[in-house]
């Protein structure tokens, strides 16, 4: 875990989460699936005029309301309460009511037209009206679609379920014009074009639920989707999104999205302060102890740049990590950000992005002349990734970091940041990866990468080896409960083990269809393998592909052997 003294931005305790539940009613028409929005009081005080689904808190009169309510077996007691809240929300907000007589027989318009919205103290309540008309609530045909927390940023904070159920027969939703206006059905694909637009303001969850939705043909599909988990019932997604900054304006992200884990990093409490843009010109901070520069670099290979990381504090003095290809203004900057002090650099491995800094950078710092650490490449390496370290460094060695204490007994250095190595072949023979220890972070270089795919490229990539080094990568995180990995393309990932877990089921899906492809065609090349294997992936992709389909070729030809 990183260490709180390490944090950037002071501890601040996210708002409490009230429970709530919200419920999109949907209807098929001829041009396809329709969801009922109503817009929101402009005094409303979370999300004024925001178009959204019916929905509000859960009171305590819902659980007890369970008495009237259907349950479906598979339901559970919570979703059984979030669903009548939601019925209940549904029929003050828009005069919608989910119900049918004990026979059967679905509520009529009239009987809900005689029934009273209003939430004043006065009003006998909603539960027992229903009773006193013989109605059951039709909770059993509510169902669990999402699952939504509110960002930690926002000062009020709602833990809630979007539900979803068919819109009954023969009601028209009207709007209680109090807290709700205008309702409206609308095609999930119109609503996103409106909002795009500037028409229809709508909040990140609702923006996101309707991507999703907008992927189901009727309102069947909804349901089927959302009743056939392997799991068994339950949200097809939880999300407690986290905002940065880009280009100056806040950025919304779910956890699945490239940028979360960096700002459950950098700013684990939700402030929105942290820029997301690529930065060149100067050293990103992190933490306290970690800044990272981009080099000017982009390309499809290298992404937004090879990502140096800087170690350390002005009191320990620092370790480069990846000082990137040989460019002046870059190596320049690393100096600059370092005030010279640098005591260490490191290289991960020696391709043309990542070691060829080293050399111009430790000419550049006179007084400190740092070794240039990391792992020989081997014979296999291409004439342009050749690269000796100054020392090699051994699988397990750990690089120091001290700051100096003067106490009675004179001097004594207390270890402040320590970078275990971890050799990792695999993307290049020479590959090393780096714990540090003390804030349980991997610097992965381009063993694991967010927002793009590593090369396996033979013979000095190996499929083999890099399998073997993402399981040794996760029991060191298992072992040093690492929880963020810092890669040399890309921004920050967390939940280090699930993003590793991910890396390896991803390439053995890959291998199987490369083992398919090669069993569909067994007298095919290269060249009529791969659209087979890559067959979800822009062809544009396929020369760099071809690189790793080989490894994969390679792999299996030797588990074939063996
Ligand atoms: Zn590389």
């Amino acid at each position: 875990m990183v260490r709180p003294s390490q944090q950037l931005h002071p501890h601040r305790e996210p708002a409490p989460l009230r429970a709530a539940a919200t419920v999109l009613l949907l209807r098929d028409t001829p041009s396809g699936l329709e969801v009922l929005m109503t817009r929101r009081s402009p005094t409303a005080s979370f999300a004024p005029n925001a178009y959204v689904f019916p929905g509000g808190r859960i009171d305590e009169a819902d659980t007890a309301a369970r008495r009237i309510a259907t349950r479906r077996r598979t339901q559970s007691r919570v979703q059984l309460t979030q669903a009548i809240a939601a019925i209940r929300e549904s029929f003050e907000e828009l005069g919608v009511l989910l119900a049918h007589h004990t026979d059967g027989t679905p509520v009529s318009a009239e009987l809900i037209a005689g029934m009273d919205r209003s939430t004043a103290d006065t009003t006998v309540a909603f539960a027992e009206q229903c009773a006193a008309r013989g109605l059951q609530l039709s909770t059993d045909r509510v169902f669990t679609l999402a699952h939504w927390i509110t960002d930690r940023d926002l000062p009020k904070r709602f833990d809630v379920p979007f539900l979803v159920a068919r819109m009954p027969e023969g009601q028209t939703p009207t709007a209680d014009e109090s807290e709700q206006f205008e309702p409206c059905w609308v095609r999930p694909a119109d609503a996103l074009a409106r909002h795009a637009e500037g028409r229809f303001f709508i909040i990140f969850p609702t923006v996101r639920t309707l991507e999703r939705l907008a992927a189901y043909a009727d309102v069947d599909a909804v349901l089927q989707a959302c009743t056939s988990r392997p799991e068994g019932e339950g949200p097809l997604w939880t999300s407690c999104p986290r905002a940065g900054l880009l280009g100056g304006k806040e950025a919304r992200y779910m956890e699945h999205e490239h940028p979360y884990g960096e700002l459950a990093m950098v700013c684990p409490d939700g402030q929105i302060v942290h820029a997301l843009d690529w930065q060149t010109e100067h050293a990103v901070p992190l933490l306290k102890n970690l800044r990272r520069l981009t080099a000017p670099n982009p390309s499809a290979m290298t992404g937004p740049g090879t990502n140096s990381y800087i170690v350390g504090d002005a009191s320990t003095g620092y370790i480069v990590v990846d000082p990137g290809p040989n460019d002046f203004g870059h190596i320049g900057r690393l100096w600059k950000a370092t005030q010279g002090d640098i005591r260490m650099i490191v290289c991960t491995h020696s391709h043309a992005d990542h070691s060829p800094g080293a050399t111009p950078l430790q000419a550049l710092c006179k007084t400190t002349n740092p070794p240039i650490l990391g792992l020989p490449s081997a014979p296999t390496a291409r004439p342009n990734a050749r690269f000796t370290p100054d020392r090699a460094l051994a699988d397990g060695e750990r690089l120091v970091l001290n700051a100096t204490a003067v106490g009675d007994n004179g001097e004594t250095l207390l270890p402040l940041h320590t970078l275990r190595v971890i050799h990792t072949p695999g993307h290049a023979a020479n590959h090393l990866c780096l714990v540090l220890e003390e804030d349980g972070l991997l610097l992965s270089g381009d063993h694991i990468l967010n927002g793009s795919t590593t090369v396996i490229d033979p013979p000095d990539g190996n499929m083999t080896h890099y399998l073997d080094s993402l399981d040794k990568l996760d029991a060191a995180c298992q072992a040093g409960d690492v929880r963020f990995i810092l890669p040399a393309h890309g921004h920050v990932i967390a939940e280090a083990r699930s993003a590793i877990a991910r890396l390896k089921a991803h390439r053995l899906k890959r291998e199987s269809k490369v083992a398919d492809a090669m069993r569909r065609l067994p007298a095919g090349t290269i060249d009529e393998w791969l659209p087979l294997a890559y067959d979800d992936v822009p062809e544009r992709m396929w020369p760099m592909a071809a690189r790793s389909f080989a490894a994969h070729v390679e792999r299996l030809q030797k588990l074939a052997a063996a």
